[in-house]
């Protein structure tokens, strides 16, 4: 008797928290991003927020905790409550400073369920307008005879700017000077500004000032040219051999939060992925959207685990920790 009251028991409590999530949302769901207004990741998000609203019927704002290269955004999201009304999303950056940082207010791989993918960009090498050479060859040779003024800007250690810049410096053998900011929304305002002279960050941020002749470009970081930008080499056409790299963004949630909300949550990101207005502006910002099976809770979880196994090497060998 004893354990048929016991079974009655779990089955009332599991259909009632069942329950409890059908209604999810009710309110307005947080996404903070890692990274100042006006950059890619909050272009990014901006999009996918909006389009997720319609689906879910509730407001999706974005708030934007910048600094630390996106890990003070991160430790927000970590520590908030896990029930599906503050999310976070984060790209590559959230595997590097994994290993970047020595200490962290979160453990990564523990801190946080997953929602799923939701795109994978390409980055841009590119400087302010007036900057002297003319192709990336010869960016390189003006970057080593200048190695001691030559300014790249980045948004802190751990942001995909931070990444590319130091594989960008390390192909090429030197080091520069760098220069942080709470995004790469602020860096291009300084780029424009000519208050710097190189960064390298995602077509997100920088294929509208390209196309407009506003800023500098020496080389997009994908395996063939982007339709959007068809007159710039890619890394490996200008001479740097094997330089590739994809910005890989995905949607968390704090640990603990219900996977009843983060599969709902994952079905509307995969809408939203769908959606025409974000593919027409994932388009003409030189990105498509993930695809169905990847904007899934294993998918993200699978690329947060192989992209640290992947990075960690590559960064205890440059040896470049924070603290
Ligand atoms: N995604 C940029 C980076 O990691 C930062 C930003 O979105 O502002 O460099």
């Amino acid at each position: 008797m004893k354990k048929l009251l016991a079974a009655l028991a779990t089955t009332a409590a599991l259909t009632l928290s069942s329950a409890a999530w059908a209604d999810y949302p009710e309110r307005t769901i947080t996404v903070v991003v890692p990274f100042a207004a006006g950059g890619p990741t909050d272009t990014v998000t901006r999009l996918v927020a909006e389009a997720m609203s319609k689906d879910l019927g509730q407001q999706v704002i974005v708030e934007n905790v910048g600094g630390a290269g996106g890990t003070l955004g991160a430790g927000r999201v970590a520590s908030s409550e896990p029930d599906g009304y503050t999310l976070l999303l984060h790209h590559i950056g959230m595997a590097t400073s994994a290993t970047l940082y020595r200490k962290l207010a979160y453990d990564t791989l523990n801190a946080f369920e997953y929602v799923g993918l939701v795109t994978d960009v390409p980055m841009t090498i590119v400087a302010r307008k007036d900057l002297e050479p003319a192709d990336l060859k010869g960016l390189v040779e003006y970057a080593k005879a200048n190695k001691d003024t030559v300014t790249v800007a980045n948004a802190g250690i751990g942001a995909a700017s931070h990444l590319c810049g130091m594989m960008f410096m390390s192909a090429i053998d030197t080091s520069l000077v760098t220069v942080p900011y709470k995004g790469t929304g602020p860096a291009m305002t300084d780029l424009l500004g000519g208050q710097v002279d190189i960064m390298c960050d995602q077509t997100t941020n920088t294929t509208k000032q390209i196309q407009g002749g506003t800023i500098k470009a020496y080389a997009v970081t994908s395996a063939k040219r982007l339709d959007v930008l068809p007159d710039v080499p890619t890394a490996e056409e200008g001479g740097l051999t094997g330089f590739q790299v994809g910005i890989w963004h995905g949607i968390y949630a704090p640990k603990g939060t219900p996977a009843e909300i983060t599969e709902r949550l994952s079905k509307s990101l995969q809408v939203a992925l769908k959606d025409p207005n974000v593919i027409a502006r994932f388009a003409e910002l030189g990105t498509v959207p993930s695809s169905e099976a990847d904007a899934t809770p294993a998918a993200l979880k699978a690329k947060l685990e192989s992209e640290i196994a992947r990075w960690k090497p590559v960064i205890e060998a440059a040896g470049q920790y924070a603290d």
